[in-house]
């Protein structure tokens, strides 16, 4: 039996790294993608080496590593930089996605995920790999002011918040939307009612699964 897994997005600073802990908590396998992405640029010699032939040299540290804020620089601040790195790195990151997804049981598998909307990411044979979508929303000020205090600067932020898709983008795509302009514990409990609609679904997907190994579809 395959996980259900949900693909949890929402621009950087709206709360989605906050939920997927609570969802953590609530019993949900989470993943991070964008963790699987920062590894690469050391634990995939393929994928390093082709940023680094993509980059050039410059974007090396003494130790030989990939300076990782050199390379965010460079890429967010040029669309089509940012687009040669997606091409390396995305598809590295499918592979790894694929084979983690694969190792997990029946249960719910929450995807942490920035990038959801705008590319095949979470994607394998041309289909994505989640079933369903949610997504975390924060006013912009909220989220400016959560990202002032994590050290980013405002030119950075608005380049980050520029490369994104819009609240409006992610809304169309989603199966359900948390509102977090709140405390953290009326996150939680947003979190906790959604829970309860993810337990629906996963049901679902149990009785879709059910069906196709017996040949019903
Ligand atoms: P994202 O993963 O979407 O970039 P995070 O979950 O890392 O966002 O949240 C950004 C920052 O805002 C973190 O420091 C987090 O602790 C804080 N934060 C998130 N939600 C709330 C909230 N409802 N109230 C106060 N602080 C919050």
């Amino acid at each position: 039996m395959s996980p259900l897994v949900i693909g949890l997005t929402g621009g950087i600073g709206a709360g989605k790294s906050t939920a997927a802990n609570l969802l953590k908590e609530c019993g949900a396998n989470v993943i991070d993608v964008d963790e699987i992405g920062r590894d690469l640029l050391h634990k995939d010699g393929d994928a390093r080496e082709k940023i680094m032939k993509q980059f050039g040299s410059s974007i090396l540290i003494s130790s030989g590593e990939i300076d990782r804020k050199k390379l965010g620089r460079i890429v967010f601040s040029d669309s089509g930089h940012l687009e040669q790195l997606e091409a390396i790195s995305h598809p590295a990151i499918n592979r790894v996605l694929k084979t983690l997804i694969g190792e997990q049981g029946s249960g719910i598998v929450i995807l942490d995920m920035a990038i959801l909307v705008e590319k095949q990411l979470a994607y394998f044979a041309g289909a994505p790999m989640y079933h369903k979508v949610v997504v975390i929303e924060s006013p912009t000020g909220l989220r400016v002011n959560r990202l002032l205090q994590r050290g980013l600067s405002e030119k950075e932020i608005e380049e980050r918040i520029g490369a994104q898709a819009t609240d409006a983008e992610r809304a169309q795509a989603a199966d359900y939307v948390i509102r977090n302009s709140g405390s953290v514990e009326g996150l939680r409990r947003a979190i906790k009612n959604f829970w309860e609609l993810v337990e629906i679904w996963r049901i679902d997907h149990t009785n879709d699964c059910m069906d196709r190994e017996s040949g019903n579809r």
